[in-house]
């Protein structure tokens, strides 16, 4: 007997036929005689509804109320699915995020998980019953609704899972495991069979939202065995995300991620004296917008060009402080892009072998994709592009590492 603890995503309850293969899947685990917990997302589409209809009000909702508007996705999912089990005849109870005990702090739309009491969760399961919680949401020691960020559920299966001390953690989507790309973008993607939550890390720090990085996060702090698999396949294996092993295929490259998240700033003509870098990050840090890329070009003349990242959601608010920055310090102006893309590829091998960014870059050039900003890290090397070429970019790169399935 185990105790397995899983989570399904949009599509996978996106209506009530799907609903009802979960609560079979869920089923047939119980009966296998495991004790298990099941954690939702909303029906597919529903979060970005929601959000839609606030922002139909304006384009700053109330971050406190969007989160208590948001959480109630989860909520539906959770009572459904519980109300499926009775009907099969099953002891089923539904917890939100306050209800289990999910305590995060108060960065409301971006909460992080700080503890997790299950005490209440393990009664339950100790009455026998079939617990779901509400993903993606918590609250704060104040007691307010507070939601973990995009694909917070993975991260709400993960923490539970820790806290439960699990077995394993199973997430169920829409695809069979995690691939050496985005398989609905590339369909030489291989599957892999297992993956190491570092490489994971970097995958889904990187955009392949298969698992929200926070959840990855956990997974590697507490050892969560991570188990990503199909929910239209569910007895078919998918890929295990686990400590770095000895024999784990050490492939130089293991994948290929892209995003389509962020934008890109430039301050041109930038005063080149110390403390300007301050003067342009310090309100954007203050302003809890996170920065991803820098790159700093000197011209002649003590003058030099500032180009940034930040997230899309984050642009507007970002290029107000840049406008009013550049003024401050004599720059010549503030250009912005919203149509970019960054395309990564990652594999730990890269720690031991030269030449990958040689091929990366030959393998863009030779697709006459221009390379606008580079990031390295030991494991994985990033280059923005314009965002019209991610597809063409992802599928180019994945040939030159001969990541294709055979
Ligand atoms: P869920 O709603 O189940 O949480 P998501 O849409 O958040 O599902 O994540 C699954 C999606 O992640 C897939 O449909 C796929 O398009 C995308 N994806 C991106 N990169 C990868 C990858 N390397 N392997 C598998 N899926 C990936
Ligand atoms: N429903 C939330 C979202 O769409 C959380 C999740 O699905 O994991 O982001
Ligand atoms: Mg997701």
């Amino acid at each position: 007997m185990a105790l397995v603890v899983q989570k399904y995503g949009g599509t996978s309850v996106a209506d009530l036929d799907r609903i009802r293969d979960v609560a079979t899947n869920v089923a047939r685990i119980y009966d296998e005689g495991n004790d298990v917990v099941v954690v939702l997302s909303a029906m597919a589409g529903v979060t970005d509804q929601l959000i839609e209809l606030a922002m139909r009000i304006t384009e700053e909702p109330n971050r406190r109320e969007l989160d208590v508007l948001l959480a109630t996705g989860e909520q539906t999912t959770v009572a459904l699915l519980c109300i499926m089990l009775e009907a099969m005849g099953y002891t089923a109870a539904s917890l939100l995020g306050y209800q289990a005990e999910i305590v995060t702090d108060r960065a409301f739309g971006r909460a992080r998980i700080v503890d997790i009491r299950v005490d209440r969760v393990k009664e339950l399961l100790a009455d026998k019953a079939i617990v779901a919680i509400a993903g993606f949401q918590g609250r704060d020691a104040q007691g307010n609704i507070t939601t973990l960020g995009r694909g917070g559920s993975d991260t709400s299966a993960v923490a539970l899972a820790a806290a439960l001390k699990a077995d394993v953690c199973e997430i169920y989507t829409d695809v069979d495991g995690v691939y050496t790309t985005d398989p609905n973008i590339c369909n030489t993607a291989r599957k892999l069979g297992r993956i190491s939550y570092d490489e994971m890390l970097e995958m889904a720090s990187l955009g392949a939202r298969v698992l929200q990085i926070r959840a990855v996060e956990f997974a590697k702090k507490f050892k969560v065995p991570v188990h990503v698999r199909s929910s239209f396949k569910p007895q078919e294996e998918g890929t295990m995300v686990v400590e770095e092993e000895k024999d784990m295929e050490r492939l130089v490259v293991s994948g290929i991620t892209y995003s389509k998240d962020d934008a890109r700033i430039t301050i041109t003509k930038v005063p080149d004296r110390p403390g300007v870098a301050s003067r342009i990050f310090t309100p954007i840090g203050e302003a809890g917008i996170v920065v991803d890329m820098i790159i700093q070009n000197t011209r002649k003349g003590g003058l030099t060009d500032i180009t940034f990242t930040v997230p899309k959601s984050d642009y507007q608010k970002a290029m107000g402080l840049q406008e009013k920055i550049a003024e401050e310090i004599g720059a010549e102006q503030v250009l912005g892009d919203k149509h970019i893309a960054k395309v990564s590829v990652v594999g730990v091998g890269m720690r031991s072998h030269s030449g990958v960014a040689a091929t990366m870059f030959g393998a863009l050039a030779k697709e006459n994709i221009n390379i606008m900003m580079i990031s390295t890290s030991e494991i994985k090397i990033s280059c923005v592009i314009e965002e019209k070429y991610t597809e063409l970019a992802v599928r180019v790169l994945h040939n030159a590492f001969d990541l294709n399935h055979v």
